[in-house]
């Protein structure tokens, strides 16, 4: 899950990370009083999960709370790389001697972590990193040794931070490991990491993303999750513990394991090219099909307007194919019981351990628009067909 600047920042403080105060604002008029209360200089800076808002125009100065306002009015709404501004932060606007970069990443590559650090931030650091390499320090990071002070030394020597700041940026790149690691994040991105006419070092911008596998870890990272962002099909899968992920296409997919689920995703794209249609969702049912679940999934991916055919594909395993066929024959009941119909075409292809029975148990229930195909690619295709025709 990635954070917002806002979010971000909060973590940081939590972890002893310099930081300003902020308030976040919905409307002008909110950010206007929180110009009011900080009583100076406020950056007024969108809220959007992705980079170059200060390009974009996203972040703004304003000298008095009326033109904070003016600036909120402007940002608000504001289209950011197909991203809308719901919300604003207010910031006591910092005066900048110098701008560092800093990072700390999982460096999958070379199964570890990964510092990243330039005395020359501010910048758009992929560029840097292309034009300018030598300028971009990358230091790896022993997972069982992470960053004490001595370490973070070490990157500060290599990112070439002058002396005045070393022992201060060095304390605080040891609170942004404890951020890292603490949160379970796979990022935690500084940029700008500033220097202050003090010598002070200061984290003005934040993101972060936090590993979803460890969520189980922080009950309260929970809160973090932004209700109005998220995909309402994804959120209603997710409590029902489905492994679903929303795509743009037609076709409605839905398998048991990742990996044949993948691979019917590129089946059902490359059959589709015909006909201009395309997968509109990954879904995974795993191992055992339960009715419950087989419905649930047919529920979900019913409840997509753009979805005009489905493909169930099932790999019968240590859950024979007759379970599975009479987990979808349950579905359908099940989904009547509920108030839903089927009212668009299903088609499924059975294989592997039982097959012929599961197959036979299909054929006599007979359900309205189910048809059966018998392989994988000739599955593809029909379920492409179904779609471009129910356009
Ligand atoms: P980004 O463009 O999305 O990365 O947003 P940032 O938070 O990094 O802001 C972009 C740029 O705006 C920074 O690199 C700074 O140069 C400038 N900026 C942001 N906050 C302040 C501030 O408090 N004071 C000053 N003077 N400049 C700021
Ligand atoms: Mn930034």
């Amino acid at each position: 899950m990635d954070l917002y600047e806002y979010q971000a920042k909060e973590l940081f403080a939590g972890h002893g990370v310099p930081v300003l105060p902020g308030e976040v604002a919905e409307t002008s008029d909110q950010a206007r009083a929180a110009a009011e209360r900080f009583g100076r200089t406020v950056v007024v800076k969108a809220q959007v999960k992705t980079g170059g808002r200060g390009k974009a125009g996203g972040v703004k100065l304003a000298e008095t709370p009326d033109e904070a306002k003016a600036r909120a009015d402007a940002i608000l709404g504001m289209d950011i790389k197909g991203h809308t501004v719901h919300r604003v932060l207010v910031t006591p606007a910092s005066d900048i001697a110098e701008e560092y970069y800093f990072s700390f990443l999982l460096d999958r590559a070379n199964r570890t972590f990964l510092a990243m650090a330039s005395a020359e931030g501010g910048v758009d650091i992929e560029q840097l990193a292309v034009e300018r390499p030598e300028a971009l320090a990358k230091v790896p990071v022993d997972p069982l040794l992470g960053v004490d002070t001595a370490k973070a030394r070490e990157i500060v020597a290599a990112a070439r931070f002058p002396d005045a700041v070393a022992d201060e940026a060095a304390e605080v790149i040891v609170k942004l490991w404890d951020t890292f690691v603490g949160e379970d994040a796979t990022l935690v991105e500084v940029n700008p990491l500033v220097r202050d006419p003090d010598d002070r070092v200061i984290a003005l911008d934040g993101k972060v993303t936090l590993d979803d596998n460890a969520s189980f870890r922080h009950a309260e990272h929970a809160a973090l999750v932004d209700k109005q962002a998220e995909d309402p099909l994804e959120a209603a899968a997710k409590e029902k513990d489905l492994n679903y992920v929303k795509l743009d296409g037609q076709v409605g997919i839905i398998g048991n394991g990742a990996g044949l689920v993948m691979s019917t995703l590129d089946v059902v794209a490359y059959a589709g090219e015909e006909f201009g249609v395309r997968p509109a969702n990954f879904l995974d049912i795993g191992g055992g099909a339960s009715a419950e679940v087989m419905a649930n999934g047919l529920e979900i991916i019913l409840s997509d307007p753009d979805v005009r055919s489905v493909f169930v594909n099932v790999f019968g395993g240590i859950t024979a194919c007759d379970a599975v066929a009479n987990g979808i024959v349950q579905a359908f009941r099940l989904l009547e019981s509920r108030g839903d119909t089927v009212n668009r075409p299903i088609v499924v292809r059975l294989d592997g351990n039982n097959a012929t029975e599961g197959r036979r148990i299909l054929t006599e229930a007979a359900l309205p628009g189910l048809q059966q195909v018998d392989t994988m690619d000739n599955a593809a295709r029909v379920a492409a067909q179904l779609a471009a025709q129910g356009e």
